[in-house]
C-alpha cells in the first residue's frame, strides 16, 4: 500500500509507526484530525494478517473517531491505535509500557482509550507511561468500562426516532431485535426491558445467548435470522458491514438504531436503506456514549455530568435527523454534513490566539 496515497484521501495528519524488539510491539497510531481538539481514539489490539490491513484499519477507525467526536460536539479531534498481534498470548506489561511511551511522544496530539482486544485494566498499564490514556478502571480513578453509558445513548437515540416518526418518545411496547449481546447488547437489552419494550436478541456466542434469556426473560432467534425479524428497531451490537447489498432487502424493521462501528458496507447502504423507508439513526451519532463518558476524564471523572452529556445523544440524533427531512439527505449524509460543519466552524476558531496559546 503507498501511504502517501492513503493518507491524502483520507485527509490524515500523521502516522505514526511505533516498534519495541524485546516485547515484539508492533503499533500504528493514526492521527486523522486536530482541528477540533486532540485527536481521542482507543487502541485495537488485534491479529491482522498484514501490516496493510492494519494500516488500512487504523485510518478508516480515525477518521471514524474525527466524525463521531465531532457530531457530539465534543473538543476532540480523530485518532485510533493500532498494535498488531493477538492479545490472548501477545499481551504483556512490558508491551503495553512500550506503547504508552510511544502514545507519549505525541505529547498529547493523540489520547488512546480501549477498544477491542484492549481494556480498562490494560489502560491502567499504558497510563503508567503517559497521561495521555484513559478509560482507566475505577478503582485507578477512571471511569471504568463505557459499554453502559454507550447503551444509555443507544436508548436516548431510540427515544429520538421514535418521536420523529410516531411523534412520542415513549418505546414501551416497541419491538428491538438486538444483534450481539456482548458488553454493550446486554447493558441495552435491561434498559429497554426496564423501558418495557419487548426484545428478540441473537449472539454467535452460545453463553451470551444463555446469558441474556436468564436474565433478561428475552426470546432469542437463530444468529442469521436477527435482522429478518418483524420490528420497530433493529439494533446491530455485534460487527461493522452487517448493513449491506444482501442484508437491506431483507430487513424487516422501522429503524435501525445499533451500537456497531461502521454499520454501513458502503455510503451507498444508506440510499439502499432510506429506498425501502426505513430510518437509520447514524452509527457515528448515536454509539457516541462511551467517547462522551471517556472524554469527561480529560476534565476529572464526573458521572452526572457524563450522563447528562450521553443524554444528549437524544437531541444530536434529533438534530441529524431533522436535517435530513429538510434537506431531502439521508441520514448518514446529514450526520456527515453535521460534523464537517462543526469541523469547519469551530476548527476555523484557533485563528484567533488566545493568551497563552504560544506556550506548549
Ligand atoms: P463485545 O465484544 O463485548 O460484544 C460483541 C458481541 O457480538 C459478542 O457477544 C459476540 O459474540 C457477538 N457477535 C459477534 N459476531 C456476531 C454475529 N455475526 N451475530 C451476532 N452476534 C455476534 O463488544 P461491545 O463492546 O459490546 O461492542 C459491540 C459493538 O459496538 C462493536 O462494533 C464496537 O466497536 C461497538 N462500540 C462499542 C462501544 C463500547 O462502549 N463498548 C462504543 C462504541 C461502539
Amino acid at each position: 500500500m503507498v501511504v502517501f496515497d492513503e493518507v491524502a484521501r483520507e485527509g490524515h495528519e500523521q502516522i505514526l509507526y511505533g516498534y519495541d524488539k524485546v516485547s515484539g510491539l508492533k503499533t500504528i497510531i493514526a492521527i486523522h484530525s486536530t482541528a477540533l481538539g486532540p485527536a481521542l481514539g482507543g487502541t485495537r489490539f488485534f491479529p491482522y494478517q498484514s501490516e496493510d490491513e492494519a494500516l488500512e484499519d487504523v485510518l478508516r477507525l480515525s477518521r471514524g473517531m474525527t466524525y463521531k467526536a465531532a457530531a457530539a460536539g465534543l473538543d476532540l479531534g480523530g485518532g485510533k491505535g493500532v498494535i498488531i498481534g493477538d492479545p490472548a498470548t501477545d499481551k504483556s506489561e512490558r508491551l503495553l509500557r512500550a506503547y504508552g511511551r510511544i502514545v507519549d511522544s505525541l505529547r498529547g496530539r493523540y489520547i488512546t482509550a480501549e477498544d477491542v482486544g484492549t481494556g480498562t485494566t490494560d489502560l491502567d498499564v499504558v497510563r503508567r507511561e503517559t497521561r495521555w490514556a484513559l478509560g482507566n478502571s475505577v478503582a485507578e480513578g477512571g471511569a471504568g468500562d463505557p459499554s453502559p453509558l454507550t447503551a444509555r445513548g443507544l436508548l436516548a437515540a431510540s427515544k429520538a426516532v421514535a418521536e420523529f416518526l410516531w411523534g412520542s418518545p415513549d418505546i414501551a411496547g416497541r419491538r428491538f431485535a438486538v444483534q450481539g449481546v456482548g458488553k454493550v447488547g446486554s447493558a441495552f437489552v435491561q434498559l429497554l426491558v426496564e423501558a418495557r419494550a419487548e426484545v428478540v436478541i441473537s449472539d454467535a456466542f452460545e453463553g451470551a445467548i444463555e446469558k441474556a434469556v436468564d436474565t433478561y426473560g428475552v426470546k432469542s432467534v437463530d444468529v442469521g435470522d436477527i435482522h429478518t425479524i418483524d420490528c420497530d428497531f433493529y439494533s446491530p451490537c455485534a460487527l461493522g458491514a452487517g448493513l449491506n447489498e444482501k442484508t437491506i432487502p431483507e430487513l424487516n424493521c422501522q429503524a435501525v438504531v445499533g451500537s456497531a462501528n461502521n454499520q454501513l458496507a458502503t455510503d451507498a447502504d444508506a440510499d439502499r436503506i432510506a429506498a425501502r423507508g426505513i430510518l437509520y439513526g447514524p452509527d457515528f451519532v448515536v454509539n457516541a456514549g462511551g467517547l462522551i463518558n471517556v472524554y469527561d476524564e480529560l476534565q476529572g471523572y464526573s458521572k452526572m455530568r457524563a450522563l447528562h452529556r450521553v443524554d444528549g445523544i437524544f437531541q444530536a440524533t434529533k438534530t441529524v435527523l431533522e436535517m435530513s427531512k429538510r434537506e431531502g439527505m439521508n441520514p448518514h449524509a446529514a450526520a456527515v454534513r453535521v460534523a464537517e460543519d462543526r469541523i469547519r466552524d469551530i476548527g476555523d476558531l484557533r485563528r484567533f490566539r488566545r493568551s497563552g496559546d504560544d506556550r506548549n
